[in-house]
């Protein structure tokens, strides 16, 4: 699935406004002493470009990784995943128990674009991102600690992959 001229558009448009910036890799070093639990798709042609600019990126060997289709999609009550995929209650006690076994405070939430599960049921990429930036209110309300949360968008430019942090806070930033 290529990336439509509309969606590089909003994405240029959100590099300039400061939704997304690029990758700061001493904040996610500083973030993850501990390594770091991923919430990621399990995209058969992404996945490993995820990992590999992570590895590039954070002086760590401590990968735990959570890769359901739709990575952090899949975690939030409120996106429509269809109901005999939907387990995110399950995904989120999960989540918390990947936790504690591991001794793993923190977290990246790596959206990516285009995701196959996205297009599947029928979100755009600005409701992507809302959603991924709620997913870290709903995490901190359940305890996690917010500045260990990281959200970031991958996105596949066809000839190139680029990696971002998400910065935005508000969806009027999103859908402007
Ligand atoms: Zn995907």
């Amino acid at each position: 699935m290529a990336i439509s001229t509309e969606d590089r558009g909003i994405i240029s448009s959100w590099r300039k406004t400061g939704v997304i910036t690029e990758v700061d890799g001493q904040k996610l070093i500083n973030v993850s002493p501990h390594g770091v639990i991923i919430v990621m798709c399990g995209d058969a042609d992404r996945a490993l470009e995820m990992l590999d600019f992570l590895k590039l990126k954070i002086n760590t060997r401590r990968f735990h990784l959570r890769a359901e289709d739709g990575g952090p999609l899949r975690y939030h009550p409120s996106v429509p995943i269809p109901p005999k995929l939907r387990m995110d209650k399950q995904l989120l006690a999960g989540l918390h128990g990947s936790r504690g076994l591991k001794k793993i405070p923190t977290l990246i939430l790596m959206a990516h674009w285009p995701c196959g599960m996205a297009a599947q049921i029928k979100l755009g990429i600005r409701d992507t991102v809302w959603y991924t930036i709620q997913l870290v209110q709903i995490l901190s309300d359940l305890g996690w600690d917010k500045k260990r949360i990281i959200p970031m968008l991958h996105v596949d430019y066809s000839t190139r992959m680029r990696t971002y942090f998400i910065e935005a806070k508000s969806p009027g930033q999103i859908y402007q």
